[in-house]
């Protein structure tokens, strides 16, 4: 906004609470809309989506296509709008930018299409690693500003949870800043730098590796100690004496495991230290940190306690070997019992080389998580809920710019999307702060009526595709961004996605 011109010569954007009053040339508080020449522009292009048949009927494979609208008739297959690009209406005391209809398999399909406004909205980010981020509920920051903490751990995997509406408008303005900026980037596919309090630093980018500590990581671990050991028990027999498996959440020693007895697997007279649970498996066994298997050890030998000597045997082998199978050592008994270090034998390479083999590249993966069960409905609907009944019922079909979500059960519409398989930069802000999103409301015409649908606000979706702008008509779009569409996501009107299909005739 600029001070210098009087007010008469601004015009009022009521896309968000901020109401920002907007000079000609100038753009508002987000950057998402403009004043041009005296109109409300949306500078962001309509994206729209394209699924392409090739003249015998195949889809023709995703293309990184990404043109701008030139004014022509674009449908050489099947058009999707998203709300990416559409506007917003909030408090959506009006229709939402876009209500289209089409026809699908002789089925009146309606999709409506809004940019929400999420204040209640977050990610959860899994962090492919043994590593130790940081302590379960500690609070994880950028430029010092707590966004979120760490999570329950999974399987291979670290969690982070990024957002939500205690750091967006319950701490100070920063904080709400910093949560909106860094929410937004991560579901951009930006990378962010995070550091986690009594933990690591770590650099997340949904689809790359994660890089912790400014390390790299390569590999997700082949499970947990014990599942390793259950693995590979039976490539291991005959080779070596003990195997032990070091993870910081169960080791798996070899001789003692199940998978070991069943297959005949001698006695060792190992001792291994930390919390037995159940035979071969051991919890805690070091703390947790960035060394073997997660734990805090660079030499595996300290997890380990004298050998029995009514067991144990000079000259017996052992191989220590981490879940990932990047740290690996081979040692032999002396004649007291002590384990040395030997040059790993060529007969054992295989098998650390296997693990390695089954390790999955580690990544990083943020799903957007929102509350879509707010106003925005009434965008949808004059009865809002309504719609939150239509979408438990399977009557109405959610995507996030034409990708996949899944929607929580229970109250309200709560729902998850990957943003890899969203198109780029499908995300936006608003300074209340709160994140922007795409999302699109699908079903079949008679659905959308008995809900309580705005029926007069309905266009032909082929009008959207020429530049028509939605019959609510607040605001001009700059233009329109085709993209085909993503490989493997469902085609967002298909029959599958709803209670009432016939599968057989599903298209
Ligand atoms: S912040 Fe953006 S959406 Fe909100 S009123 Fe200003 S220009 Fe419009």
């Amino acid at each position: 906004m600029s001070a210098d011109k009087p007010a008469s010569e601004k015009i009022r954007c009521d896309a968000c609470p901020v109401m920002c009053y907007i000079a000609d040339g100038q753009a508002g508080a987000c950057d998402r809309y403009a004043n041009e020449g005296g109109q409300l522009v949306r500078v962001d292009p309509l994206t729209i989506i394209e699924r392409r048949q090739d003249d015998s009927g195949k889809l023709v494979p995703f293309l990184d296509s990404n043109k701008e609208w030139d004014g022509e008739l674009v449908i050489p297959g099947e058009s999707f709008i998203t709300a990416i690009g559409a506007g917003t209406t909030y408090p959506d005391y009006k229709p939402a930018p876009f209500i289209v209809s089409r026809e699908v398999a002789g089925i009146d399909m309606i999709t409506v299409v809004t940019e929400g406004i999420f204040s209640y909205c977050g990610a959860k980010v899994k962090i492919d690693t043994d590593r130790h981020l940081g302590p379960e509920r500690n609070l994880v920051r950028v430029e010092g500003e707590p966004i979120g903490h760490v999570t329950t751990g999974e399987y291979g995997s670290q969690m982070l949870s990024i957002g939500g509406v205690n750091h967006l408008t319950g701490g100070g303005k920063k904080e709400g800043r910093v949560t909106c900026k860094s929410l937004m980037d991560l579901c951009n596919r930006k990378s962010v730098e995070m550091t986690i309090d009594d933990g690591s630093t770590v650099v997340v980018e949904a689809g790359k590796a994660p890089i912790i500590n400014g390390a790299v990581e390569q590999r997700m671990r082949v499970g947990c100690g014990s599942a390793t050991v259950g693995m590979f028990a039976s490539q291991w027999k005959g080779l070596v004496d003990e195997v032990v498996v070091v993870d910081d959440h169960i080791t798996g020693v070899m001789s003692e495991h199940q998978a070991g007895k069943v297959i005949g697997w001698q006695a060792t007279g190992i001792k291994v230290k930390g919390r037995r649970s159940t035979p071969g498996r051991y919890f805690q066994v070091a703390e947790p940190g960035t060394g073997w298997g997660g734990t805090d050890i660079n030499d595996p030998l300290l997890i380990l306690d004298k050998f029995n000597p009514k067991i144990a045997r000079p000259g017996q082998s052992l191989l220590m070997v981490s879940t990932t199978g990047e740290q690996f050592a081979y040692f032999e008994l002396d004649e007291d019992l002590t384990p040395r270090q030997q040059e790993m034998p060529d007969r054992l390479l295989p098998s650390v080389r296997r693990i390695e083999e089954n390790c999955e590249p580690a990544l990083c993966s943020v799903l957007f998580m929102g509350g879509a069960g707010g106003s925005l409905r009434a965008g949808v609907t004059e009865n809002p809920v309504k719609l939150t009944r239509s979408v438990k019922h399977m009557l109405t079909h959610i995507t996030c710019g034409g990708a996949p979500v899944y929607v929580w059960p229970g109250g309200g519409i709560t729902i998850m999307a990957d943003v890899t398989r969203m198109p780029e930069q499908a995300f936006g802000y608003v300074p209340t702060p709160a994140l922007v999103a795409p999302i699109e409301f699908t079903m079949r015409r008679a659905d959308y009526q008995a809900l309580g649908g705005h029926m007069d606000h309905v266009m032909p979706i082929e009008e959207a595709v020429k530049g028509v702008t939605g019959r609510q008509n607040d605001h001009v779009l700059k233009g329109q961004r085709h993209l085909h569409q993503a490989p493997g996501n469902p085609w967002p009107t298909r029959a599958v996605h709803f209670g009432w299909s016939d599968r057989e005739s599903d298209t």
